[in-house]
């Protein structure tokens, strides 16, 4: 019976035109092994696997390899087999982690010194070689400053920092870059095709997402898959073991959000949680659905990489989606202060739920988007509105200043907000816009003014908002008001005024009070305070 060979193994790349990415730092070093000019002291660096080892090798087989003809190796000749089967005598590997003594590298500088035995050349590989002693660093860089001819090294590290920069300026440095999804899962279906191994496009997908970059990785994972599937690659099989989530289950999960579903949701992210979710995973994953439907938004044709479940791209406005990111982004910053998983997943759904816009808004991007298109560029019935309302509420400004307005006199802080949503909508964040319907406008004299905010929706919102809403303000009265934020509980405000009226409506608050149980049972149950009077019921 022949040992098995593992796949990384068997498909290391053998010269360098089997390297997976890294076009030009391969390109580059191997015009200058070429040109037979080769730097003595060379450092790779790069994260774990994307192919600095391997790199290593081939740089050292060019050194050796007895017919380089064709600008590549022969991978024929003696030395080249011999590199292959770890067993070339002039080809020395060592690994700093294990031999940071000083001792093990005064050995090393002393063997330098002895002749090639194989070829002409003796190649050093030392891996990780930030890991290294101070002392002996200081011990090999006179070797590094003066190398014998017959010598060469080649660094490798995932660290570049940690070397010290006497070495680094001894060194020509190539940065290896992490391998892009779509040469990882090329070179997967390369192998699986040249292996006979039957898969499926959704398969590779999962598999090279999970291999971040990283082509080890990316092997690793399909000898497991492989395993997994009994001698082939079977998505069911690999979707249950990773418990990977794909974009039909986002798709469900913002069908829920948008139905405002939370009693679903939340026996959803039971069951997902479960079954060993990684709810880090998840929020991650989440961000990047959103970015793809945020860019399928954005463009009108379809390229068949990006987000196509018009559905769902459908089913949110841009400033919704725009806000779901700014969430889930803030739920991923906040993964690890967040006590349990089930409330760092929950409480995000929850907020996007509470921040989505009502139904007439969603109805408005329910159109084919180039006719949406058509009515936000109609500059004529937009610049008119806006010109006609800013008028008015210059005038109304003025009107209410020149009546020497108190200290504290309210003005009808709702219908100012409403304008200036209005007037700015292109210019607004989903942020900046929650908080300006979060607020009260209090005129403290003639030309100060305060914005109240409402404290519950304090945690959402970073300075960069508020210096926003600030300038904003001033522009809005013609820059001689002075405005400034504070936080408070207050008790009017858009969204307050929005509630409001709802309530009158006998159905509407019937549906609105169901809606509050709702939130208030998971909320109870998860201990959480949510910004509860910022949540709409859907009016059906
Ligand atoms: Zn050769």
């Amino acid at each position: 019976m022949e040992a098995y060979v593992s796949l990384a193994r068997k498909w290391r790349p053998k010269c360098f035109a089997d390297v997976v990415g890294q076009d030009l730092v391969r390109e580059s070093i191997k015009s200058s092994l070429v040109s037979g000019n080769f730097f003595q002291s060379i450092l790779l660096s790069g994260t774990r696997g994307v192919g600095k080892t391997t790199i290593a090798r081939l740089i050292s087989k060019f050194l050796v390899c007895e017919n380089t003809n064709s600008g590549d190796l022969c991978m024929e000749c003696k030395n080249c087999l011999s590199i292959d089967n770890n067993n070339f005598i002039d080809l020395i590997e060592i690994d700093a982690a294990s031999n940071t003594q000083v001792e093990k590298v005064r050995e090393l500088i002393d063997n330098t010194h002895y002749l090639p035995v194989a070829s002409e050349v003796k190649i050093y590989i030392i891996d990780e070689v930030h890991m290294l002693s101070k002392s002996s660093f200081n011990a090999l860089l006179k070797t590094i400053e003066e190398p014998p001819k017959h010598v060469f090294f080649v660094f490798a590290t995932t660290e570049p920092k940690k070397i010290p920069e006497t070495i680094l300026s001894r060194c020509l440095h190539y940065t290896l870059s992490s391998i892009d999804p779509k040469e990882i899962s090329n070179n997967l279906k390369k192998i699986l095709n040249k292996e006979k191994i039957t898969y499926d496009d959704k398969s590779i997908e999962l598999l090279s997402k999970k291999a971040s970059g990283s082509i080890r990785d990316s092997l690793t994972l399909l000898e497991q898959a492989i395993n997994l599937g009994n001698g082939k690659i079977d998505y069911s099989i690999l979707k249950k073991y990773y418990f990977s989530f794909d974009n039909d289950d986002y798709c469900e999960i913002l069908k829920h959000i948008s139905n405002s579903e939370i009693n679903l949701l939340s026996e959803k992210i039971d069951f997902y949680l479960k079954n060993n979710l990684e709810p880090l995973n998840f929020l991650k994953e989440f961000l990047v659905v959103l970015y793809e439907i945020i860019l399928s938004k954005h463009s009108t044709s379809m390229n068949e990489d990006g987000f196509n479940n018009q559905a769902i791209i459908k089913l949110f406005t841009y400033e919704d989606l725009q806000l779901f990111f700014e969430i889930i982004l803030k739920a991923i910053r906040d993964f690890y202060h967040v006590p349990y998983n089930k409330m760092s997943l929950m409480i995000p759904l929850l907020q996007m739920i509470s921040f989505k816009s009502n139904k007439e808004e969603n109805m408005a991007t329910s159109m084919p988007l180039n006719e949406i298109e058509k009515k936000e560029s109609d500059p004529k019935k937009s610049n008119s509105t806006l010109t006609t309302l800013s008028k008015k509420v210059s005038k109304e400004v003025e009107i209410e200043k020149n009546n020497k307005v108190e200290a504290t006199k309210k003005i009808n802080s709702n219908k100012f907000l409403k304008d200036i949503i209005q007037k700015n909508s292109k210019d607004l964040g989903a942020l900046e816009k929650i908080l300006l319907q979060n607020s009260e406008i209090k005129l403290l004299s003639k030309n100060e003014l305060i914005l109240n905010v409402d404290l519950k929706v304090k945690t959402m919102i970073n300075k960069v908002s508020e210096d926003k809403i600030i300038k904003l303000l001033n522009d809005f009265f013609n820059n001689d008001m002075n405005a400034s934020i504070n936080y408070m509980e207050i008790t009017n405000s858009l969204i307050i005024e929005e509630k409001k009226n709802e309530d009158q409506n006998i159905l509407a608050s019937k549906q609105s009070i169901e809606k509050d149980t709702e939130v208030k049972n998971i909320l109870k149950e998860f201990n959480g305070e949510l910004i509860e009077n910022t949540i709409k019921p859907n009016l059906d």
